[in-house]
C-alpha cells in the first residue's frame, strides 16, 4: 500500500507533526478525491510507531488508481478544496 509522505492536517486525530499514524486510509467520495478518514476528536488516533498508508481510494479517474487501490508511489494529503485532501489526485 503506498505511504502517506506527508499530511498537513495537523487537527486530524490520526496526524503528529505533519504524520498520518493512520494503519489504512480511504480516500475518495467522488467526485472529490479528500481523506475520508479525516476525524477530530479529543484523542489521539493509529499507531504512533507507524506510517499511514492508502487502504483503498474510490477516485477511480485518477491516473494512480487501479481496481480503486492506489498504485502511487506515495501520496501527500493536506487542504485543498475541503480540509483534507488527496494532493496527489491527477484526473485522467
Ligand atoms: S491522511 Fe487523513 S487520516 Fe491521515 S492524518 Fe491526514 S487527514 Fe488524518
Ligand atoms: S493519488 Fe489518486 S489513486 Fe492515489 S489516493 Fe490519491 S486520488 Fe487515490
Amino acid at each position: 500500500m503506498p505511504f502517506i509522505n506527508e499530511c498537513a492536517v495537523e487537527a486530524c486525530s490520526y496526524n503528529v507533526g505533519s504524520a498520518c499514524h493512520a494503519l489504512a486510509i480511504t480516500v475518495g467520495d467522488p467526485p472529490h478525491a479528500r481523506c475520508d478518514t479525516y476525524f477530530v476528536t479529543s484523542f489521539e488516533g493509529g499507531d504512533p510507531a507507524a506510517t499511514g498508508q492508502v487502504g483503498a481510494c474510490k477516485m477511480a479517474d485518477c491516473r494512480h488508481n487501479s481496481r480503486l487501490e492506489c498504485q502511487a508511489p506515495g501520496i501527500a494529503v493536506g487542504p485543498g478544496r475541503e480540509a483534507a485532501d488527496c494532493l496527489t489526485y491527477s484526473p485522467r
